[in-house]
Parts: C-alpha cells; structure tokens; sequence
C-alpha cells in the first residue's frame, strides 16, 4: 500500500519542489484546491481531496477537509486493530503525513482597512483540525507546518531518522502554532482589557547570549503585531548583539523620551535616567543630559529624539556607551559614531507610547499585568497648596521634573531646572534617603539657584521638605494624599517653599 500525504498549504512557498520529492520517495499525494493547482501546474501527480470524500468542496472552502474519511485516516491508531479493521470496512486509506500552513490570519488584520468579515473569513478551520489529529497521533503520522522543515523531513527520512522522538517534535510544534494561532484570533475578537483567560502569544527574535547574568539561558520574544513605537520595530544598524540588559535599559530609554515633544536626550543607566536635557537644539540637549551626570553616563544608554547631526555625535563619541538610539543619523555623524565597533546603534521612528499599552511582569506562580503609566500631568493638573506661589519659571522646571520622575525607580526624588536633571535620588527603601541623594548630586551644579524636586509619591513626613529648604529649594511638586501632608505644607509655608500637589502618584518598582 503507497504511503499517502496530504498536502494543503495557504503559503506555497516550496510545496512543489516538496511535493515532488514526497512522489520520489514513494508517497501518493492528496491535495485541497489551490494547492492541487499548483502541484499539477509545477508537473506534481496529486489527487483531489475531493475524490476521496467523495464530498465536493464547499461553503467558499470553509469545508474542505473536514470529512471522516480524511480525519478518519489521521486518527486511526495503527497499532490497533480495531482501528484498522474500521478502515478497511469503511473503504479509508491511513493517511501518513500531514503538510498543513494555516490562513494568513495576521497578515489579514495588518492591512489597512481590513473588514471584520475578511478577517474572520481567514480563520482557518479545517487547517488546524488537520494538524491537530496529526499531531495528537503523531505515533503513526508525520505533521508539517513550517516550511523550514520540509528539507529536513526529507533529510531524516533518507537518513531513516524519522523516529518517534522527531515525530514527536513536530508534534509539540503544531500545538504551539495552533495555539498561537487561536491566542491571536482571540486578542483580535476580545473586547476585555482583563479577561478571564489571558491568551498571549509571542515570536521570538533570537537566542540570546545570556539572561541578566551569564549563569542565565535568555531568548528575546516579540509580540506577533508590535506597536509601531516599540523596541521590536527598531532596528540595529551597528555594533555588538543586544544584550538582556541593553534590551530592558532601551525600552526604558524609549519610554522616557516618547514624553517630550522638544529635542531632547535622555541618558540611561540600569533602568533609571542618570541625566535627561531638552532645548532648542540636539546638541544643547545633549550638553545638558551630559552635564547632569558626568560620571553615570559612562557605559551609558543615549535616546535622542532627532536626527543625530555631526556636532552631537562628536560629543558622544567621546565617551564610552552601550548603544546610541535616534530617528535618525546625519552620514557624518553615523561614520563618526561606527567608528567604535561594539557601539550598538539603532533607529526608530520617534512616536508616543500607545495609549493601551499593557505591561506584564511574572511573579512566582503568575503574571501582573497592568496599563501602563502613560499619562503625566502638567501645570493645568498642579495644585498650589502652599502660600508662597510657584513662579512662571519655577512652574515650567516643576511641569519637566514631575515628567522625569515618574520614569525613575522608587522611591523617586528628582532634583531639575525647566531643561536639565542636576540630581536623580533612584529606588532607595525611604524617601529621606532619595532625597538627599538627589539633592546632594545636584547641589554643586550650575543652574541650581533655580532648581526644584519632584516627587513620584507624597512625602510620609515634613523631614523632605525640611532638608530641601536647608539645601535651598524653593518649589516642589509631589501627588499629595498622606495623611500628614499638612505638616508638609506647614514646612513648606515655614521656609517659604512653593508646594504643589498633583493627586497622582507615579510609583515605579
Ligand atoms: P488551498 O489553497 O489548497 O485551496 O487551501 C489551503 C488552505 O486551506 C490551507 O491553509 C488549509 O489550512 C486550509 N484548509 C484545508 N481544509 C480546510 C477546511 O476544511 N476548511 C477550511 N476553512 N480550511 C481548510
């Protein structure tokens, strides 16, 4: 009895010259319209699907496949002989291989103006039922889905290794393409921010060298439709491979500069920013980022929201950093910067942070997952609950350190003028100790005189305010809600401080 193999693919892409090295290697072909097209058009022998249902094919192709004597012939255990004996009793022949690609459902739903009926009409049915009984007996069957295994199937069969182990693996490999499949025609048809079942589903991009640390294994993923302002739609231009960190540090690095319209550059360090400047021009942003940490900066991680002129990569050259992100490069500039071989330097088309971002993170056992911290306040959300009042030019500083500090760990304590961070307190387990921090890098600097802080949470206690009136601040934002904000207003009107609430908090752990 020949070996039979049905072949039924959306994406052609090599099914002819697979399946006339299928025919060589003794197996009979059956095959469901198009591709049966294109194998007798390529000199391929197959029969129809029809002819061995019997049925013709119908509903606009919604079934074709589906029929006993098809699915029959996947599922019958060959080690049992009542399977078989069924079979032969039904006219069914096994069949032995499965090649089986799905709808192109997510190209589908990529394309602009796309029907909700043409996206549900390539929801592939029959497809996955194939691949699925194959892959459940996959004692007795060979499953195909991914091109990439066509040659070596062929390899192994030669070789005689087409054992259960690989079956097997094949196997493992429909499951997770199927249920990738289905998460993503879920996420397309759910409306719930929070479902009851969260279905995602990711691609992955490569093997990393390691996780966080070298003892880690690491892979990096990509979501299957990325946002069009994510790190999976920048693109490497130079340099070493993206490390586990570099990757955590970029994203953070683009979060940050997303939140300003000026030019401006953000200098990044483990997650936090060591120094952000915005002005006028690139290259006034970047001395201001720069001079806000001189030393933190170094090994760095730059996102610069303009094309990145001659002058500025200049500067940048000079130091050493990790990776350099802009919109884009002036040619000078990028021969000037790819001078340093490992220097990784990447584009991406500068945008906002989707308003429904999500964010995930896994803890033992789970996984949270939240919206993101998209929105920050501006002066129209500021309350002034001190008696001194915050003037213009303190308001436009309070407005930039209440934007940076919400992308700084917590507990978060930014000190700034309206352009320049000159003091990040980052992630300590008080805020007193974020604070003098903060304050303490930052009171040295040019441009102090005018300096405020900002705050992601409200103050426990007057002891923040105390410490910054000492070391000569004059404004302050933070959310307000503690239950002894008064003692921190009355500090504030103590020394003549501008206080001002906001009513949101920023936490970030
Ligand atoms: P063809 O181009 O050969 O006409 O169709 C190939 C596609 O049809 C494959 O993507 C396969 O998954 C899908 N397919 C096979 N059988 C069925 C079926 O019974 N119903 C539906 N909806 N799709 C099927």
């Amino acid at each position: 009895m020949a070996k039979l193999a049905l072949l039924s693919v959306s994406d052609k892409t090599g099914i002819v010259e697979f399946g006339s090295e299928l025919t060589k290697r003794g197996y009979e072909i059956i095959s469901t319209g198009g591709t049966l097209k294109t194998l007798v058009d390529g000199g391929v022998k197959a029969t129809a699907v029809e002819d061995v249902t019997g049925f013709p094919e119908m509903l606009d192709g919604r079934v074709k496949t589906l029929h006993p004597r098809i699915h029959a012939g996947i599922l019958a255990k060959r080690d049992n002989p009542q399977h078989m004996a069924k079979l032969k009793e039904n006219g069914i022949e096994p069949i032995d291989l499965i090649c089986v690609n799905l709808y192109p459902f997510k190209e589908t739903i990529q394309k602009d103006g796309v029907t909700d009926a043409e996206a549900i009409e390539q929801i592939d049915i029959g497809g996955p039922s194939m691949l699925r009984a194959a892959a459940k007996n996959f004692q007795d069957v060979v499953v195909i889905t991914d091109q990439a295994d066509y040659s070596e199937f062929l390899k192994r069969y030669d070789e005689q290794q087409v054992d259960r182990g690989y079956r097997r693996h094949l196997a493992a490999k429909v499951f997770r393409q199927t249920a990738a499949y289905d998460a993503l025609i879920a996420k397309y048809m759910t409306e719930e921010p929070f479902p009851e079942k969260l279905t995602v589903t990711y691609e992955k991009v490569e093997n990393m060298r390691y996780g966080e640390n070298s003892h880690q294994a690491a892979a990096y993923y990509k979501e299957p439709i990325p946002a069009t302002y994510s790190l999976a739609n920048a693109t490497q231009l130079h340099g070493k491979a993206l490390s586990y960190n570099n990757l955590r540090d970029a994203d953070a690095a683009l979060r940050i500069i997303a939140d300003f319209d000026q030019p401006a550059v953000v200098a990044l360090k483990h997650m936090n920013p060591c120094g952000i400047g915005v002005s006028d021009n690139l290259l006034s942003a970047w001395n201001l980022a720069y001079e806000s940490d001189p030393i933190s900066i170094f090994g760095g991680i730059i996102a610069l929201n303009r094309k990145v002129d001659l002058a500025t990569a200049e500067k940048m050259h000079a130091l050493f950093l990790e990776i350099i992100i802009a919109p884009a490069f002036d040619d000078d500039a990028y021969a000037v910067l790819a001078k340093k071989k490992n220097l990784r330097i990447m584009t991406l088309d500068f945008g906002k942070l989707n308003p429904n971002q999500k964010d995930m993170v896994t803890v033992l056992g789970g996984a949270l997952y939240q919206d993101a911290d998209t929105v920050h306040e501006t002066t129209a959300d500021f309350k002034v609950v001190s008696k001194a009042q915050p003037t213009d030019a303190q308001l436009k500083a309070l407005a930039f350190g209440q934007t940076v500090v919400k992308h700084v760990k917590s507990n978060a304590i930014v000190v700034t003028t309206a352009n320049q961070t000159l003091g990040v307190g980052a992630g300590q387990m008080n805020r007193i100790d974020s604070l003098k921090i903060a304050v303490d890098k930052a009171e040295e600097k040019k441009g102090y005189d005018n300096a405020i802080v900002a705050s992601d949470a409200f103050f426990p206690m007057d002891d923040c305010v105390e410490y910054a009136a000492k070391h000569g601040i004059k404004a302050i934002v933070e959310p307000g809600g503690s239950i002894k904000d008064q003692d921190s207003i009355d500090k504030a009107n103590e020394y003549g401080i501008a206080l001002v609430f906001t009513g949101v908090r920023h936490f970030k752990h």
